[in-house]
C-alpha cells in the first residue's frame, strides 16, 4: 500500500454524509472523489488504489453490459492497479474492445 498525500485537496472535508461515494476498502471507508479514492488520514487524505487481487482481477473477464459505453460524466472512475475502472451496478467496468471486462466487485454503502 503506498501512502501518498493529496495535497491539492481545497477545503472540502468527507464525512459520511458529503455526497461521494463511499467504498469499503479493506475493512475502512475510502471515498470516490473526481477518480480518486480519498482516505482521510490524519488531517489529510490519502490517495488509495484498489489492489489486483483474486477478488478484483485485472484481465479479461466478458461480462453482460448494458450501459451502452462508460463516460466519466456517467459512471465514477476507480483506480485499480495501474488503469481505471467504471463503478457500475457494484462491479468495476473495464472497457475493453467492444465489451467490458468484470474487474471483481466493490462494496459501498
Ligand atoms: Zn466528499
Ligand atoms: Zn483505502
Ligand atoms: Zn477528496
Ligand atoms: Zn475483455
Ligand atoms: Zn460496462
Ligand atoms: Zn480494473
Amino acid at each position: 500500500m503506498t501512502h501518498s498525500m493529496h495535497d491539492t485537496h481545497g477545503d472540502h472535508e468527507h464525512t459520511e454524509q458529503c455526497g461521494h461515494t463511499a467504498v469499503v476498502h479493506e475493512g475502512h471507508i475510502d471515498y470516490l472523489h473526481e477518480g480518486h479514492l480519498h482516505h482521510p488520514h490524519e488531517g489529510h487524505y490519502d490517495e488509495h488504489v484498489i489492489d489486483v487481487n483474486a477478488q478484483n482481477p485485472a484481465s479479461c473477464q466478458p461480462m453482460e453490459c448494458s450501459c451502452g459505453g462508460h463516460d466519466a460524466s456517467q459512471h465514477e472512475q476507480v483506480p485499480h492497479g495501474d488503469h481505471y475502472d467504471y463503478l457500475y451496478q457494484g462491479h468495476l467496468h473495464h472497457p475493453h474492445g467492444d465489451h467490458c471486462d468484470d474487474h471483481g466487485s466493490l462494496q459501498t454503502r
